[in-house]
């Protein structure tokens, strides 16, 4: 178990200045601690900035946006796992009703996250 904040798999690189594959894999190991391990709420807290630091500068790597909330504008989404997707402004909560948005904010998630991906296709797509 992870019980001080020198023990996480983080570091205070400037996200800007890392490279997409460094990027990737720093954010991969917030992942895992996020979801897969048990720390204290203080490390939790640092991973999880971290984390946000991290995806903002892949976010702003690719080439789309995220969905407008419909209540509010927002472009801003949140999910915890398990619970339905949810603007960060907001709260609005996305339930059925909300198929085809949930649909473009999955879409746009992955969009971020196959950052380092999409090099190793070359842009090239199954439809060529
Ligand atoms: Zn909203």
């Amino acid at each position: 178990m992870i019980q001080t904040v020198d023990e996480l798999p983080i570091t205070d690189r400037d996200p800007a200045a890392m490279s997409n594959d460094a990027l990737h894999a720093e954010r991969r190991d917030t992942f895992d601690i996020t979801m897969f391990q048990d720390v204290e709420d203080e490390l939790l807290d640092a991973t999880l900035d971290r984390r946000e630091a991290i995806w903002d500068e892949m976010a702003s790597r690719v080439d789309a946006e995220p969905p407008a909330c419909p209540e509010c504008g927002a472009q801003s989404w949140t999910q915890t796992f398990g619970k339905p997707k949810e603007c960060v402004a907001c709260g609005l909560m996305l339930e059925s009703d909300h198929e085809e948005l949930i649909e473009e904010i999955t879409e746009y998630w992955s969009t971020v996250e196959l950052l380092d991906g999409n090099l190793y296709l070359g842009g090239a797509t199954d439809d060529d």
